[in-house]
Formats: C-alpha cells, structure tokens, sequence
C-alpha cells in the first residue's frame, strides 16, 4: 500500500516545525506547515491534506479549538496532537476533540514517522480492498468508502474509531483486550497508555448505542477489555 501522504504541521515554534519537516520529508511525506491554527485550518481548507500534526500551545486559536473544527468539518482527515505534558492526554483524546493520537514533547521522530504511518493506514484502510458491506443489524459497514449507517442514517467516524468498528464487527462475540486492541488498530507497539482505547471507546459508544451509559453493541469484558455483542 501507498503510504505517501500530505502531512501538514501546525506549530508556533520554528524550530520543532522544522525538525518535524525534516523528519517527514526524509520518510517521503509531503508537509505543509502552519504558524497558527487559522493559517492551518485555511490550508486544510485549500488543499487536500491526510493528517495533521497539531501543536496545542498556539498563538491565536489552540490547538484543542482547532481540532475540534477539524472534526466538524473533516471526520475522516487524521489528528495527532504535540502537547508539552502528559496530563493533557484525557483532553486531548477526549469527547469533544476527537484527535487519533497524541505525542508528548520531546519526542523521538521515528516515533512520530511510526504512528503517522499507522494512522495513515487506517485513513487509507480501503485502498486496494474489494467492495464489500458488513452488515450487523442496525449497522451497514461499507469499508470500501468507508461510511457507516445506522438503520438509515449515516454516522461520521473518525478514521480511528472506524478501525475499532470494524475489528470488532468483524469479530462479534470475540473479546479483546485493550493491548490487542492497540496493536491490531493503531498498528504497533504503542508506548504510550491504552487509556487512549477506554477514550475512544466512550466516543463510539455516544455515537452509536441508543443509550450511551447503557452500551448494548460494545460490551465491557471487567478486567479484559472490550467485546462486540454476539448475534443472538
Ligand atoms: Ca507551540
């Protein structure tokens, strides 16, 4: 699979931006760069970008307030957040942001070409795939566009959270535990906290059950992790 990809990066301080280029270019990326949030969200606006790398600390507008129009705009472009300290991880992936992954400062850039390959691969997850539709009544999966239906209605996911659906649709009855969930969506040995899975858990669960604090499709497994509820 084509992995290339236009990256941008929305970053105040010149030099990390730089650095980060560097890197990027050096994987065969394109990269864009963005001083501040309004300049990225009008570059984002302009042309067509795949994953955004996106500095939270911003002159202007944050980066939270730009993730969060990202995801209005575009549910299927890729977010990961740069944040100075790992306490800001429960905003950064919470409900109403919405970003697939995060790095914390300073960070190694191999570990950031490794996870933007890996969000890269779910965003393009349907390239070179056959047409098909999973059908688990009330939901229709096509994962050929990648669109998701409940009963009628089309529901936006993140390219992350549509991975999650899938691997779970795909298994019903099956329970995961939250690394395995880690490695077979985000692709990797991640070194960071399977928190990340709990968070984005909770944001399919307020998208897709009819009462979220009830969960009916995705069932918690106490202790283990996560399992999609097995046809009956
Ligand atoms: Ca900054």
């Amino acid at each position: 699979m084509d992995l290339a990809g236009n990256i941008l990066i929305v970053e105040d301080e010149e030099s990390i931006r730089k650095f980060v280029r560097i890197n990027l270019e050096r994987a065969n990326f394109l990269v864009r760069e963005a001083e501040t949030g309004e300049e990225g969200l009008r570059i984002v606006q302009e042309e067509e970008i795949d994953l955004v790398v996106l500095d939270i600390m911003l002159p202007g507008i944050d980066g939270f307030e730009v993730c969060k129009k990202l995801r209005e705009q575009f549910p299927r472009i890729g977010i990961i957040m740069l944040t100075a300290k790992s306490q800001d991880i429960d905003r950064i992936i919470g409900l109403e942001h919405g970003a697939d992954d995060y790095m914390v400062k300073p960070f190694n850039p191999r570990e950031l070409v490794l996870r933007i390959e890996s969000l890269l691969r779910r965003i393009k997850g349907s390239i070179g795939e056959a047409p098909n539709m999973i059908i688990y009544d009330p939901f229709t999966m096509d994962t050929y566009s990648r669109k998701f239906f409940k009963s009628q209605s089309k529901i936006d996911l993140t390219p992350t959270e549509f991975s999650i659906i899938k691997l779970f649709i795909g298994n019903p009855g099956r329970a995961f535990t939250r690394d395995e969930i880690l490695n077979l969506v985000w692709g990797y040995d991640f070194m960071g906290d399977s928190k990340i899975v709990d968070v984005n858990i909770r944001r399919l669960r307020s998208k897709i059950e009819d009462e979220p604090s009830k969960p009916y499709y995705i069932e918690t497994v106490w202790g283990l992790g996560y399992r999609w509820r097995d046809k009956e």
